[in-house]
């Protein structure tokens, strides 16, 4: 069913309010990776919309290696922010980890992040499959293209056709970065699927430094938006700061992006 053999012409997956992923336009996407205090969540909305994005990234269910760091705010955190983004017009997306987590954030988000280590959790596809609400799929960590499909046609088959995947890196032998960024898997996804595909650099690459120029390549291969991390102080950033822009760092990014993007 996600199968270009199946549909011709691009799924276009339309969040309300002219939010729009897949009909051509570059869809970007941003903000921290946790979700951690309200000053925080006011401060990334208003570099948001200053800068013309609308939609915003965060996590509440944090999925972390060590079972001792900060695991995330939890539905209160979810609220909080949905309160603020609602009144600036923001979009939210955020990671759901379980399918008890399906109802309780069902109302305070406009797109289901399934991340790489829950792409293969086919009972959490199965039950978002059955939601009124966009899914975007992430690929497993050493999941391969075609293991990326078959969990985005389980959602497909049960019912909900708002789905956009993302490639955000695989585990390899290299070391150099925190994952390897595999650009070859956009163009191939774009002709494999009708299914939007967007791109998430800041876990593709792992540092800093090398987000921006990672982003942009991944735009020049056809990706239909970017998601990436971003904070007032990465420094400070309760996951994720190594590889998290500054506010500064994010708007020249925005910018490039949409040259880039105009370029094609
Ligand atoms: C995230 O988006 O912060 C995240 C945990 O991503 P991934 O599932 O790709 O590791
Ligand atoms: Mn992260």
């Amino acid at each position: 069913l996600v199968s270009r053999k199946w549909k011709v012409g691009k799924t276009v997956v339309d969040l309300g309010d002219g939010v729009v992923i897949g009909d051509g336009s570059l869809a970007v996407m941003a903000g921290p990776c946790s979700i951690e205090n309200e000053a925080q969540v006011q401060g990334v909305i208003e570099h948001l919309v200053g800068n013309g994005v609308r939609i915003m990234r965060g996590g509440v269910f944090k999925p972390r290696s060590s079972p001792y760091a900060f695991r995330g705010l939890g539905i209160d955190g979810l609220k909080m922010w949905y309160a603020q983004a609602r009144k600036a017009g923001i979009k939210i997306i955020s990671e759901v980890m379980q399918v008890s987590q399906i109802a309780e954030m069902h109302d305070y988000v406009d797109v289901f992040q399934v991340g790489a280590r829950n792409t293969q959790n086919f009972n959490l596809l199965d039950e978002l499959g059955k939601v009124d609400k966009a899914v975007m799929i992430k690929r497993g960590i050493s999941g391969t293209i075609e293991e990326l499909l078959y969990s985005a046609e389980y959602v497909f088959a049960a019912g909900n056709e708002k789905l956009i995947l993302c490639e955000r890196g695989i585990r390899t032998y290299e070391k150099a970065s925190r994952n390897t960024m595999d650009i070859n898997a956009i163009p191939i996804l774009k002709e494999k699927t009708h299914l939007p595909v967007v791109a998430d650099p800041s876990h593709g690459i792992g540092i800093r430094e090398f987000v921006a120029p990672v982003a942009l390549a991944t735009v020049m291969a056809g990706a239909d938006g970017v998601i990436y991390e971003t904070h007032q102080e990465p420094e400070k950033a309760a996951s994720d700061g190594q590889q998290t822009l500054d506010f500064e760092e994010s708007a020249r990014l925005i910018g490039q992006l949409r040259r880039a993007h105009a370029l094609l």
